[in-house]
């Protein structure tokens, strides 16, 4: 299947708009991907035709709702190999990391280790650090190199006896690094440590298969992978996601209530208290389709280009720093301009209607690792062109000028 990029925008009905009077290049992907027309009319679709509150209903608008909020489910399990009963529906990726470290938590003592590494996103330092306030559990850091790539050696000679969690991301969203997920679950494991792999940007790019990566937890979220917001999902291994504690408390996660006790119902409901996000589940499985009609690996292949070109065009800029250049990285850019802030560039850029983020990306331990206070950040996506590559390059060429 050939990736015809041009079919895919097509589908996108944002790209067609303008800012500041110029064609949109939107390539802020990595922090929200625009929506393709399947999950816009999914939720419409249900909002209009078949929508009620899910799980306790008699009616034929429950049942039907309930339908499609498991379907999902059971779509998004099979998108990476997983049980339907192992995946928890969350607000958010972030959401599903709390989830899974209030969990854990419950269970560590203090001096109980939990091993992390500079390039994580807040997300995955944040709700772990928790544990250092709580229950005096010590966080430790595997170093990265100047490129940007995991030391493998320093994450090895940093495991254990206590190493109780390793926790790491599949894909930085700041340096692009893509980590060997695989080879890190199995040092992690054989330390006898439990895995939890941050995979909202590595879900992106990859196909992601969690029987063979072996991880313990799995945590996305579906508005980078082409779904709407408020809505992510926690992968659990059954065995694991049944040793874990509720995260909240409310309906639809209990097995019983009397005034004197309570018993909790079985994964994954005993995680999903209250009313779900039952339209954004939908969404997600209409992206997942969506997605799963593409060749993902052409698509891949295709942003590697977007980003190698971009790389070319600006082979010779003296005045530009780039975060990360790690072997086979995703189509993230992030880097500095001499002379300039990060903000401002992203200001200039979008008057010529480029979309880039610029600050510390929620990674402010990578900034300081880098010796920065922020960056500016172009990422790719599978809708990105060849001539946005070049409106970028040329963007950016005209904003270093307005500085030098
Ligand atoms: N981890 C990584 C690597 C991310 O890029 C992000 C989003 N920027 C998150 C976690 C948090 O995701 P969300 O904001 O969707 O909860």
């Amino acid at each position: 299947m050939a990736f015809d990029v041009e079919a895919v925008r097509a589908d996108f009905p944002i790209l067609r708009r303008q800012v500041n009077g110029k064609p949109l290049v939107y390539l802020d992907s990595a922090a929200s991907a625009q929506k393709p027309k399947a999950v816009i009319e999914a939720m419409s679709w249900a909002m209009e035709n078949s929508y009620a509150n899910v799980h306790r209903g008699l009616h034929t608008l429950a049942n039907e709702t309930t339908d499609a909020y498991e379907g999902a489910r059971g779509k998004i399990a099979r998108f990476i190999g997983a049980e339907p009963a192992e995946m928890v529906f969350t607000k958010g990726g972030t959401e599903a990391i709390n989830l899974v470290a209030a969990g854990l938590g419950a269970s560590l003592a203090p001096g109980d280790e939990v091993l992390i590494t500079e390039m994580e996103h807040h997300a995955n330092i944040v709700p772990w650090h928790f544990l250092r306030e709580r229950k005096g559990v010590v966080l430790k850091w595997a170093p990265i190199t100047d490129e940007g790539v995991l030391d493998l050696e320093a994450f090895q000679r940093l495991l254990g006896p206590r190493t109780k969690v390793v926790a790491f991301s599949q894909m930085s969203n700041v340096l692009g690094t893509i980590n060997p997920v695989a080879d890190l679950t199995a040092m992690a494991h054989a330390a006898g440590a439990v895995v939890v792999i941050d995979g909202c940007q590595g879900i992106v790019h990859k196909s992601v298969d969690v029987k063979t990566i072996d991880c313990d937890f799995y945590a996305f979220s579906g508005h980078k992978l082409y779904g709407p917001t408020g809505i992510g999902v926690l992968y659990g291994k059954a065995e694991r996601l049944a040793a874990l504690p509720p995260y909240q408390g409310g309906g639809e996660m209990i097995g019983t209530v009397t005034m004197d006790e309570i018993t909790f119902a079985d994964p994954p409901h005993r995680f999903e208290a209250g009313t779900p996000p039952i339209l954004e589940a939908i969404g997600l499985g209409a992206a997942i389709d969506w997605l799963s009609d593409l060749d993902r690996s052409a698509a891949a292949e295709h942003e590697h280009r977007l980003y190698a070109r971009v790389r070319e065009g600006l082979a010779g800029a003296n005045w530009l720093r780039v975060l990360g250049e790690a072997p086979g990285k995703g189509a993230i850019l992030s880097f500095t301009m001499d002379g300039a802030h990060a903000h401002d560039v992203a200001q200039i850029l979008d008057r010529y209607g480029v979309a880039v983020r610029a600050g510390t990306h929620c990674a402010e331990p990578l900034m300081r690792r880098f010796g920065v206070t922020s960056s500016a950040r172009a990422s790719f996506a599978l809708y990105n062109t060849e001539a946005e590559a070049d409106a970028f390059v040329e963007a950016l060429t005209r904003t270093q000028a307005f500085f030098a």
